[in-house]
């Protein structure tokens, strides 16, 4: 382990809660998840990777729907997975919630929000607790 380096499991359990990414303090980029180095900078990355808190706000990149789920999910299928492109960069995959599956178009603004956690580690949405949900317009 790297001196003064965090378990991992540790550091993932705010994630749960937040959007908690990381960004390159070299070259900028921003990860989600979190990464223990930048794959651009690599050594030079290490110890310079910093943790930001993510909007939570994006754009629907694509999505698909799922017809067959896992036991824990019978009753809500078929329900849509889209991937996320987040305003600060970083791509990751959720649920989308809120949602009748007509309304769904691709570059649709969405937005995180926190939900009971049906499954761990059936897919990356669902083992971090958040889903997507259309961003309301604030109006
Ligand atoms: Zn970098």
């Amino acid at each position: 382990m790297v001196n003064g380096a965090v378990p991992r499991f540790w550091r993932e359990i705010p994630q749960r809660y937040n959007l908690i990414g990381n960004q390159c303090g070299v070259c900028k980029k921003i990860f989600f998840p979190p990464r223990e180095s930048c794959p651009e900078c690599r050594r030079k990355s290490i110890g310079k990777m910093k943790d930001i808190k993510l909007s939570g706000k994006g754009k629907l990149v694509t999505y698909s729907i799922i017809h067959a789920a896992p036991k824990n999910f019978e009753g809500q299928i078929p329900y849509p997975i889209g991937i996320i492109e987040l305003d600060e960069g970083p791509r990751l995959t959720a649920q989308i919630v809120d949602c009748k599956i007509d309304d769904i178009k691709i570059g649709m603004k969405l937005e995180s929000t926190f939900r009971k956690i049906q499954q761990d580690g059936y897919i990356g949405a669902i083992y971090y607790g958040y889903k997507f949900k259309p961003l309301e317009d604030k109006k």
